[in-house]
């Protein structure tokens, strides 16, 4: 028997997780197909970031509060400590609050929060269960696929059994990460500089505080003449750290690679007893794949795009893909959405991995920098304090758009979309560190706290939402007529709060079920029906404008 299904997920990493929970919330049914055994079957020394945006998707999927509050001692500082090594002296601090001090920003209901991937992957896995609409099946591999105008067809290996079988999707969603055996098949180029080769140590230590004098902080940098050479940081703010050395390929060939010497030189001759739990080599790249969607067959997450971790962008952005993706499905697969959606997943979503990628190299280059100052930087004496002085400044001045990047996470734009109407308003300027909220078509709908307690954005995520913001607004039944012939569903939500209008800047604003702004105005568009087929992927905006 062959198995179908709408979509079909390869890979069931954060993002095939997070694709199938997304769609599951919009009545979605999807295969996810995962070659491992379970999620996360080893202690990942991976992604622990997640941003205010990805908090907001938690926050729309019901699991901001397990991925904020999932044991962590709350009274961690989140410092980060530059120094030659734990023995050495200090370089520089960059003092962070723990989370007990902070608060979200204005600009958003949700913050920053870290949550390390053995943690997060599972807490996807059980609300995708909970939800009921994916069959999730473990141990089985895609190898191969072909596809027609109508579908796509699948080979699965079941690994246990080494029995095959096949599957027929509508949609196939590349999840399957960096090297993908997807993009690969369908021959898209993965462009881009490979920065480093890199090593990843997840490490046990109890109590690391009680055996350097800088007292607790989240991450520590260690500096030597030839810049950052390694880094340590606390995964679980107890007694998991992942040390990572940066750079250098012969640290690749785990025979050559001798990591009790390094870690002698990071705990500067402190005897700190430590327990290795795993050593994983990697690649720091910054890659996009040439193009996003061939067919019926989709590229999100690793598969897509890589990124160096300073920034800790990388599973942040493919989140985003899933968020810009997962509505662009269900609207081809419930048939209301046209041909132009897919085409503008990929020139939304490209340009933010790049925009991303960009950033985070730049923090990387930040990092490994050894100007003249760095000859010093082990020297006893005046002269070796002040050149740590001097590097301590530069390194606070340099990775402050790392330590601080809500404008990475909530100010990406689409611009240049098919399936957005631009108002002739500029650009605001794209600053890492500093987020604006605009109504902008585009750009992320504002958040607003309203009378009731919530946020704007919860307003958003299921369907189109047209907000109608003053009592001098024109009529929108026109649009609602349009909306219920073309099977799109468009709800009209009428507010009077004067912040939110504030806000929003505009008397109508329509917003996607991703939570970006398709089109504003203070009069709707003569023919609102052709505004729905735009913004819905049925008609060019070229072909609007000539009709
Ligand atoms: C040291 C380090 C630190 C990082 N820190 C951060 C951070 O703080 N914040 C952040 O946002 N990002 C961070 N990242 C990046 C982040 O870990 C990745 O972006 C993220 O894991 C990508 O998820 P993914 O699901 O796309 O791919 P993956 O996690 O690689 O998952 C792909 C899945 O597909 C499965 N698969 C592959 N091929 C097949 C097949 N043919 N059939 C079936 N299954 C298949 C694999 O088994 C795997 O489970 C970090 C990365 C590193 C290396």
């Amino acid at each position: 028997m062959q198995l179908e299904t709408p979509v079909l997920i390869v890979g069931g990493g954060p993002i095939g997780l997070a694709l199938a929970l997304d769609l599951s919330c919009r009545g979605v049914h999807s295969v996810l197909v995962e070659q491992d055994p379970r999620t996360a079957p080893m202690l990942l020394a991976k992604a622990g970031t997640l941003n205010a945006r990805t908090l907001e998707f938690c926050r729309h999927w019901g699991i901001a509060d397990q991925v904020t509050h999932w044991g962590a001692p709350e009274d961690f500082p989140r410092d980060t400590v530059y120094c030659t090594s734990l023995g050495g002296p200090l370089i520089g601090r960059d003092a962070a609050p723990s989370q007990r001090d902070r608060r979200p920003p204005d600009s958003s209901p949700e913050m920053l929060q870290k949550c390390p991937q053995h943690i997060f992957d599972p807490v996807l896995t059980r609300a995708m269960v909970a939800r009921g609409n994916t069959e999730l099946l473990y141990s089985t591999r895609i190898t191969s696929f072909e596809q027609d105008d109508a579908g796509v067809n699948a080979k699965l290996l079941d690994i246990t059994s080494g029995e095959t079988s096949a599957i027929r999707a509508q949609y196939m969603v590349a999840c399957d990460g960096a090297a993908s055996m997807v993009r690969r098949g369908l021959d898209i180029p993965f462009e881009g500089p490979t920065l480093d080769y890199s090593v990843s140590a997840l490490l046990k230590i109890d109590d690391l505080e009680r055996f350097h004098p800088f007292g607790m902080a989240e991450r520590f940098l260690f500096i030597g003449r030839e810049g950052t050479w390694a880094n340590m940081t606390s995964v679980d703010f107890q007694s998991l750290w992942r040390f990572t050395l940066v750079g250098s390929e012969e640290r690749l060939d785990p025979a050559r690679l001798d990591l009790q010497s390094y870690l002698k030189r990071a705990f500067g001759g402190r005897a700190i007893p430590c327990e290795i739990l795993r050593v994983v080599p990697w690649r720091r790249s910054q890659c996009t794949a040439a193009s996003y969607v061939q067919g019926r067959v989709v590229l999100a997450g690793d598969a897509a795009h890589t990124t160096s971790p300073t920034g800790g962008h990388g599973l942040n952005t493919g989140l985003g893909d899933v968020v810009g993706l997962g509505w662009v499905l269900e609207a081809m697969v419930k048939g209301w959405g046209g041909p132009q959606l897919l085409q503008a997943y990929e020139a939304e979503r490209r340009p933010v991995a790049i925009r991303n990628g960009q950033s985070s190299t730049r923090n990387y280059k930040s990092w490994v920098r050894r100007d003249d100052d760095y000859q010093q930087v082990e020297e006893p004496g005046s002269e070796g304090d002040a050149a740590r002085a001097s590097i301590g400044t530069q390194l606070n001045a340099m990775l402050f758009p790392e330590w601080n990047s809500l404008g990475i996470a909530l100010g990406y734009r689409y611009e240049n979309s098919p399936v957005i109407v631009p108002d002739g308003s500029p650009e605001p300027p794209d600053d890492a560190s500093v987020y604006v909220q605009t109504s902008r078509p585009g750009h992320r709908a504002p958040h607003v706290w309203m009378a009731d307690g919530r946020s704007t954005i919860d307003l958003f995520g299921a369907g189109f939402v047209l907000l109608r913001l003053s009592d001098l607004a024109p009529s929108t039944v026109a649009l609602k007529v349009a909306a219920t012939a073309q099977g799109l569903p468009l709800q009209i939500i009428d507010l009077r709060e004067s912040e939110v209008a504030l806000a929003y800047e505009k008397m109508l604003v329509l917003v996607r079920p991703d939570g970006h702004v398709a089109w504003r105005g203070d009069v709707l568009p003569d023919d609102a029906a052709e505004l729905l087929r735009i913004v819905s992927g049925k008609a060019t905006i070229e072909e609007a404008a000539v009709a």
